[in-house]
């Protein structure tokens, strides 16, 4: 038996992976080896939000009768550690939202010359649910406004969040009735922060309840904002054809990567890189062209609206730098290792960081300023092309990759069900009614080097469709799908259940449709609101056949986008071990209490299996509740074997959750 341990389940990453092993080279999977994480911590049992302490509640009974320094108590200290991530996460999501907000009011202003608004429907369509004069008036006018309507949504300090009123009646009935209506984005946050002090909010439910406030600021407001802002300037997406493997850097032309999360800078490169002047000086160094890549939601958010191929997601980082083909890494913000900086110097790539909030040292900075925004980007790609003829020979060279779709906002998944005139989510709505789909899971959040990364995102992805459900991705989910293959219409020929075959054939979409970066998890909200509002379902979020998974969670963005859903009324569940594990009572209100009150929840399982049958199991619950026709596996559509001989292999072998199908178990054995 080969009893090597898997560190991923991609086998493009575990073939860089060993090479750099085997030369001694550390990488998140190693630190992750070396360092276990602390229990204490990990189950959120330990508080250190003042100085006298950290305080950490151990021991046998520790729930009922062991206490911090001034006396508080573990539900209240989970509950807190909890909150803070949610604020945490918010705080990410939202000085995203307001970046965006702000590049908006600089092209309104007529500030920056290099962006344009390129979606005016999309821009109606936001001014008129924000209730902003459009017609008969300059776009730019109509832009400024929005932009500053938006801006109100962060320092408000009374009254509700713009979005708000986006969700269903009745979802926002349930808000109003626990009070969890967010005021505003900072509003939010700084309230978490000031309750959960030392000496401030005892009381578990209390502090969880205004971290769901906090969450839902994000959700229908820093995330939603940034989402529609970016369909604003740079075009809502519709289907585009890309690649996604570590084996799409090219050996004879300059490899630049994109890395990060938002998308102006990336947007100016994707641009820039196609000017024949730049395309020359390229070639004035050797190289036959400019070939741009990117990785994590960077990558996702240029494949949406361009088909730039994605190298990966978080735990492909390093490994992108050691296939020695990278001649820059350009970072924004967010899920930016720091260990890229030290790394860069064994091989001859040069990372650039270019936000005021993220410098490395060892890294090369350009600010990056909106107002310049093209000489910025031209100066980046020249500093890429400068280091071609750098490049030294080592590296680990991989050439397989995969063709991905992507590209199905909202707005295309509507217009895909009945065109121009007739676009909706009845067909959709029908389906899930019939049992042909039996639900809808939206898979989404990180890859994790603690699990083998990728593994379990894939697991799923193959469980779900084999099952029927339609399965909705984002952020580095939509990566380890992607470097996987999973992301075509052939998947559904090949591994959906014959139900949602059928509905992926008529319809020509994969079973897995790319939504996203991590702020796109909007769009699951905003689409679940269109098919409430469609009938035939639920009238509210909640209590749709639909459930949110996050598998292999890393980031405080991961856990309040899972408080945001969980409060907007869809079940979630998180892989790994619990943050709030070490009290009963804080893990009952985030299941149950939320469940009773607001149709969500949040669990935390770290056995895939599990995460499978109990998002199974919250759907055919959800069906039984509405009284839809109980889902029969087999019923819809014929059993059609199209399968080549690699792809049946990959069925027949039993799925390995821990590994992923066809993970590099398939080498390994
Ligand atoms: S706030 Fe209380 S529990 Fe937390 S570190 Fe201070 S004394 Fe300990
Ligand atoms: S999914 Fe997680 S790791 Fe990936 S980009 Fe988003 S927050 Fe970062």
């Amino acid at each position: 038996m080969d009893d090597k341990v898997i560190k991923t389940a991609n086998k493009e990453a575990a073939q860089v992976l060993e090479w750099g092993e085997s030369r001694g080279i550390e990488t998140c999977f190693s630190r992750a080896e070396k360092l276990k994480s602390c229990p204490i911590g990990e189950s959120g049992a330990c508080c250190k939000v003042c100085h006298m302490g950290p305080c950490r509640l151990v021991g046998k009974n520790a729930e009922e009768e062991v206490h911090g320094i001034c006396g508080a108590s573990l539900p209240v200290i989970a509950a807190r550690n909890l909150a803070r991530m949610v604020a945490a996460g918010t705080a990410c999501h939202g000085d995203h939202g307001r970046d965006m907000v702000f590049t908006l009011l600089a092209v309104a202003n007529g500030e920056t010359k290099d962006f344009q608004i390129k979606d005016v429907k999309k821009l109606y369509k936001v001014a008129g649910i924000l209730g902003i004069e459009f017609e008969g008036r300059p776009v730019n006018d109509a832009a400024k406004d929005v932009a500053l309507r938006f801006l109100e949504d962060f320092g408000r300090q009374r009254g509700e969040v713009n979005y708000i009123k986006r969700a269903p009646k009745k979802t926002q009935e349930r808000w109003k009735k626990f009070g969890i209506i967010p005021r505003g984005v900072d509003r939010e946050i700084a309230e978490v922060l000031d309750r959960t002090t030392m000496g401030m909010d005892a009381d578990a439910d209390s502090i969880l309840t205004h971290a769901l406030r906090a969450a839902l600021a994000n959700g229908w407001g820093g995330s939603m904002i940034s989402t529609d802002i970016t369909d604003i300037l740079f075009g809502t997406p519709g289907p585009v054809k890309a690649e996604a493997s570590l084996g799409i850097f090219k050996d004879d032309e300059v490899n630049l990567v994109i890395h990060g999360h938002e998308p102006t800078l990336a947007e100016m490169i994707v641009d820039v890189v196609y000017e024949p002047e730049m395309i020359a000086y390229a070639k004035s160094k050797g190289a036959k062209g400019i070939n741009l890549g990117g990785m994590c939601c960077t990558a996702n958010e240029v494949m949406m609206r361009h088909g730039i191929p994605t190298a990966g997601g978080f735990t492909n980082q390093e490994l992108g730098i050691m296939t020695g083909l990278i001649e820059a890494m350009v970072v924004d913000v967010q899920c930016i290792m720091p260990a890229l900086a030290q790394l860069s110097k064994k091989f001859h790539t040069k990372v650039i960081t270019t936000s005021e909030k993220v410098k490395i040292p060892g890294a090369t900075h350009v600010q990056f300023d909106e107002h310049r925004a093209k000489e910025i980007a031209r100066e980046i790609v020249r500093t890429a092309i400068d280091n071609f003829p750098n490049r030294k020979t080592e590296g680990s060279h991989i050439t397989e990759k995969f063709p991905v779709i992507a590209g199905f906002s909202q707005e295309y998944i509507e217009y895909m069900q009945g065109g121009r005139w007739r676009a909706s989510f009845r067909p959709l709505n029908d389906a899930i009614m019939a049992g042909r789909i039996r639900g809808v899971v939206g898979l989404a959040g990180c890859d994790n080097p603690r699990v083998p990364a990728t593994g379990i995102h894939k697991f799923l992805a193959t469980e779900l469709i084999k099952n029927d459900v339609l399965v909705v991705s984002t952020g580095c989910s939509s990566a380890s799908c992607g470097t996987a293959g999973f992301l075509t219409p052939e998947m559904a020929l090949e591994h959906a259940g014959p139900g949602l075959r059928e509905v992926c054939v008529a319809i020509g979409i994969p079973p897995i449709l790319h939504l996203g970066a991590c702020v796109d998890n909007t769009r699951i909200l905003t689409i679940a609101s269109a098919m409430a509002e469609e009938g035939g379902l639920s009238d509210e979020i909640g209590g749709m056949p639909a459930v949110g998974i996050a598998p292999e969670f890393i980031t405080e963005k991961a856990i309040s986008i899972g408080c945001y859903f969980a409060a907007s009324g869809v079940p979630v569940i998180f892989g790994g071990e619990s943050p709030v594990g070490a009290s009963k009572e804080v893990t009952k209100i985030m299941t149950e209490v939320w469940f009773e009150r607001f149709m969500g929840a949040l669990h935390f399982e770290p056995d895939p299996e599990k995460i499978l049958a109990m998002a199974l199991n919250y759907i055919d619950k959800a069906r039984e509740a509405l009284k839809l026709r109980k889902y029969e596996p087999g019923k819809f559509g014929a059993e059609r074997v199209l399968m080549d001989m690699a792809a049946r292999r990959i069925l027949e072998k039993a799925a390995a959750p821990h590994a992923g199908v066809g993970g590099i178990n398939e080498a390994g054995s």
